[in-house]
């Protein structure tokens, strides 16, 4: 099949690629020209496990290709994926003018029928959006399908390789027919397709967010319920948010989701809280940061925890040393020269006055003690994801705080 994906970002980039090797045809586009150029070279724009080399295979036989070309890939292609970003507008509420601005390049660019599926997180009634935003500008006949995605950034390829079920939206029995022969590689393990309509659709993928924030309940799942500074990332901050927005347009006052929001952002102050309270002057002091992704496993740095804690210790007149390994790039572009960025964990801590650790990366979890502490200036470590339980870092000679723990 002839595939066209449009916005090669996590997600973009992902189901190309895993479309490709299921031995499909896909082109990838994307309206910034420098990250199509480090794709058309062989190089990966983001951290993803596996992707590098899933992209490598399927660029290397011809089955995946990149272009900024939006009207050729349309008139080339049988199927055209919407994954461009929905990023939060003012209110809250989910920004279209991407999404919307794509349907309307793919409308103008129509040449026959076409499967127009939007991928982007989107609220309840998008479809219908698309669907008049196309069919202004062509008399080409096309179907709009809705298939939301699930994948968890860090196990991008994975979650859509090996999805729990597939969601597809549709209004006509052809598209139906046509997504179903693109899922099957992918579903052979026995993982359902849900056919519905396209709202029913739109509506399951913010539905399963908050099933997983409610997790807190063994029947349910206990997988998500870790005590820390608070959750970050692209999509779960900005759906929550779109989530509350579109209750209040239907006069429905959604007191736990806004309490989820409220609660999260409360965590997110948390640990510069602690570490205030624990120094009083902040001023000289050098605080050494481990982690900086908003979880482990990505580069990804929206919406981070890291950012208010860093921009806290900066206002306060601290210096910082950071380390992530692979998100370092990406600070770069929020932070600039305002921190230091050192080359490992045990870098950072040189000269250090506290330890603040804000990502749960694997290599934090078993680190030596005792050279920590000949690095640092004062044995003192602020605790954001609970790495370590309070008894054990006593007896290795350090002022502990953690989140909800004594
Ligand atoms: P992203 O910001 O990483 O990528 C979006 C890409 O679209 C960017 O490369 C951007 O340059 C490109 N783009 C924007 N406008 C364009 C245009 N007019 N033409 C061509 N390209 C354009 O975003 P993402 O994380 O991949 O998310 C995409 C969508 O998928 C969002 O709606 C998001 O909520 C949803 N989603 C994300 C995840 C995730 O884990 N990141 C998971 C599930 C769903």
């Amino acid at each position: 099949m002839k595939i066209a994906v449009i916005g090669t970002g996590y997600v973009g980039l992902v189901a190309g690629a895993c479309f490709a090797e299921s031995g499909n045809d896909v082109i990838c586009i994307d309206n910034n020209a420098g990250k199509v150029r480090v794709l058309q070279k062989g190089g990966v724009p983001i951290y993803e496990p596996g992707l590098e080399e899933l992209v490598r295979r399927n660029r290397h036989e011809g089955r995946l290709t990149f272009s900024t070309a939006l009207a050729k890939a349309v008139r080339e292609s049988a199927v055209i994926f919407i994954a461009v970003g929905t990023p939060q507008d003012e209110d809250g509420s989910a920004d279209l003018k991407h999404v919307l601005r794509v349907a309307r390049d793919i409308g103008r660019s129509m040449n026959g029928y076409k499967v127009i599926v939007d991928k982007s997180t989107v609220p309840v009634g998008t479809a219908v959006k698309v669907r008049e935003t196309v069919g202004r500008e062509t008399t080409q006949p096309f179907s709009v399908v809705s298939n939301p995605e699930f994948l968890k950034q860090g196990a991008a390829i994975e979650d859509f390789m090996k999805p729990d079920r597939v969601v597809i939206g549709v209004e006509d029995p052809r598209a139906a027919e046509l997504m179903l022969e693109l899922y099957a590689p992918f579903t052979r393990t026995g993982a359902p397709i849900m056919v519905m309509d396209c709202a029913s659709a739109e509506l399951t993928k913010y539905v399963d967010h908050v099933r997983k924030a409610i997790g807190s309940d063994k029947r349910i799942g206990p997988s998500f319920l870790f005590p820390g500074i608070g959750y970050g990332g692209s999509c779960f901050p900005k759906d929550v948010q779109a989530m509350i927005r579109f209750a209040s347009d239907t006069n429905y006052d959604f007191k736990i989701l806004q309490s989820v929001e409220a609660v999260n952002l409360r965590q997110k102050t948390r640990l510069f809280a602690k570490v205030k309270r624990h120094f009083g002057r902040l001023k000289g002091k050098t605080v050494a940061v481990w982690g900086l992704a908003f979880k482990p496993k990505t580069d990804d740095m929206r919406e981070a925890p890291a950012i208010p804690l860093i921009e806290a210790l900066l206002a306060a007149g601290a210096r910082v040393q950071a380390y992530d390994p692979e998100a370092v790039t990406v600070a770069r572009g929020i932070f600039g020269k305002r921190i230091t960025y050192s080359p490992s964990n045990y870098d950072a801590l040189k000269g250090a006055d506290a330890l603040a650790i804000v990502t749960e990366w694997n290599e934090f979890r078993r680190p030596d003690f005792a050279r920590m502490r000949s690095l640092m200036r004062s044995p003192v470590i602020f605790d954001g994801r609970n790495l370590f339980t309070p008894e054990q870092m006593t007896q290795n000679g350090f002022t502990y705080y953690s989140i909800g723990r004594r």
